[in-house]
C-alpha cells in the first residue's frame, strides 16, 4: 500500500484570486471569471518555478494511481514547454490531479 503525500492539491482548478473551486473543463473562474489558464493555482506555480532563475526546468508530477492521460505525461520538461494543466484527457472523475515541481540547480558555495 502505498500513500501518496497529500500536497494541498485540489482534485479540481482553484482560482488564485478568490479561491473557488472549479472543475478542470472550466475556462475561467465560476465565482470571478479570471481565466485559469492563467490564474488557477496551478498555473501561478507554474509561473513562479518559471520566474525562479535557479530552475532549470520543470517536472510534472501525476500521482501513482493516476489515469493514462496524466501518467503519459508525466516527466520533465524545458520551462517553456511544460504541458498545461489539468491533462488534456484526463479521466480522473475527481479531476487531474497533476501538479508541477521546480528541478533546481544545485548551488554549490
Ligand atoms: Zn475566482
Ligand atoms: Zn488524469
Amino acid at each position: 500500500m502505498v500513500f501518496v503525500p497529500d500536497l494541498g492539491v485540489d482534485a479540481v482548478q482553484t482560482c488564485s484570486k478568490c479561491h473557488a473551486l472549479s472543475p478542470d473543463s472550466a475556462k475561467v473562474c465560476q465565482s470571478c471569471q479570471a481565466d485559469l489558464r492563467e490564474f488557477s493555482t496551478t498555473a501561478m506555480a507554474l509561473k513562479r518555478i518559471r520566474a525562479n532563475s535557479r530552475a532549470s526546468a520543470i517536472h510534472l508530477a501525476v500521482p501513482l494511481n493516476a489515469c493514462p492521460a496524466c501518467r503519459a505525461v508525466e516527466g520533465t520538461y524545458p520551462k517553456d514547454q511544460v504541458p498545461a494543466l489539468p491533462v488534456e484527457g484526463c479521466s480522473e472523475p475527481n479531476g487531474c490531479q497533476g501538479f508541477y515541481e521546480p528541478l533546481l540547480d544545485e548551488i554549490y558555495p
